[in-house]
């Protein structure tokens, strides 16, 4: 018998999956598209890991989170240190030293305060209640015209100004000529790529997986066959909409293969301006080192989209408007579906990184064996 169906191979589907297998529970995933590894999937072109569904960068300082991802793969040293392009000016991301000094001319730590200090004066103390004020509040007016507005209004289809502020907390601020772009003890990226860590946590005795196969063609039928579904996908979707729609950000990639060794020099690139249409252009082969054929190259342009039904939804929107939906979604899932664990960046809506993912479905995986 099966116990377990797991709508989704993404990241939460594969971490649950593989944990209730491992634990001798028969489980079977099914998946809508035609491969797994959900927006983690990452496909070879001329030697090439090609990132199909934007940059994944695996980032944590949880040490038990990454010894389990490195279970499934061995990572390299990649450290992200993504530039942006504000119509042609660069400066490096995060925020750091290296951005004051190019945009300022300032040199010290000191010096660089002392400019945030007199930027920061338009707030007059006022405690930021929106990504705009969270921004101007943490680097000043300059960096937030120039690299934060443009990017943040194209990337959320909204003013920056009817945002939450966490959005922006998610990047570093620092007085040091530092550009790695997170802060967390471990980092990396696959070697072979993305694909095979979710393949290898599928790949049990006690797992059969279906892809091109969509859940809410047999839902009822599904929820009478097994005892327990974990759903990875939109819980508003799961329950018809029946209280509304949750909002979410789509995303539209444009890969192209260039007869060149290197184009930009970075394996990401940020357009902070307003009117270019994407906010990035992905380089793959610097995720590697270079790696690949000789004289050819992989980019890829990412546009922000809005999202209606039936797009791909890749950012919940975490407004208080979303999250009082999404609340009310929760106590319906608890009253309603019992036998059914909402799980991941749909399922639970909320802009989870790799790492929270797996730390999130590690968490269920605790709940439901050993709670
Ligand atoms: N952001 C920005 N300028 C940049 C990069 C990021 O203003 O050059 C802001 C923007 O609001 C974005 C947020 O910081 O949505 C979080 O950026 P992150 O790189 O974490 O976004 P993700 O990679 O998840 O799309």
């Amino acid at each position: 018998m099966t116990n377990y169906l797991v709508v989704g191979a993404g990241l939460f589907g594969a971490v649950f999956a593989h944990e209730a297998a491992q634990r001798g529970y028969k489980v079977k995933v099914i998946e809508k598209r035609d491969h797994v590894a959900g927006n983690i999937y990452t496909k070879e072109v001329h030697g090439i890991q090609v990132h199909q569904f934007g940059a994944h960068i695996f980032h944590t300082s949880k040490k038990e989170i990454w010894e389990y991802v490195n279970q499934f793969a061995e990572f390299n040293r990649y450290t992200n240190s993504p530039v942006a392009n504000y119509n042609g000016e660069i400066y490096n991301l995060p925020f750091n030293m290296n951005t004051f000094n190019k945009l300022w001319g300032v040199a010290t730590p000191k010096e660089a305060m002392a400019k945030i200090e007199e930027q920061r004066a338009v707030l007059n103390g006022k405690k930021p209640e929106n990504l705009e004020e969270q921004a101007i509040s943490l680097i000043g007016t300059d960096i937030y015209e120039k690299l934060i507005k443009g990017y943040t209004e194209k990337q959320w289809g909204r003013k920056a100004t009817e945002l939450p502020a966490f959005i922006i907390r998610r990047l570093p601020v620092r007085l040091t000529y530092d550009n790695n772009y997170f802060n967390d003890t471990y980092q990396g990226i696959p070697i072979g790529g993305y694909t095979q860590i979710v393949e290898k946590m599928l790949d049990h005795d006690n797992i059969t997986v279906e892809t091109g196969v969509d859940f809410f063609d047999r839902k009822e039928e599904y929820l009478k066959e097994y005892a327990k579904v974990v759903f990875t996908g939109m819980i508003d979707q799961f329950f018809d909409y029946k209280l509304g729609e949750l909002e979410y950000r789509s995303l539209r990639f444009e890969t192209e293969v260039l007869d060149e060794d290197n184009h930009q020099g970075n394996a990401v690139v940020n357009y902070t301006d307003a009117e270019t249409p994407y906010t990035r252009i992905i380089e793959h082969k610097h995720f590697e080192f270079g790696k690949g054929e000789k004289g050819k190259t992989v980019i890829t342009r990412e546009y922000p989209a809005d999202w209606k039904r039936g797009d791909e939804p890749y950012y919940p929107v975490n407004d208080s408007k979303n999250n009082s939906l999404y609340k009310q979604y929760q106590e319906l899932a608890s009253k309603e579906t019992e036998n059914v664990i909402f799980g991941g960046r749909l399922g639970q809506y909320r802009y989870y990184n790799m790492d929270q993912v797996i730390g999130a479905a590690l968490i269920t995986v605790k709940n439901e064996f050993e709670g």
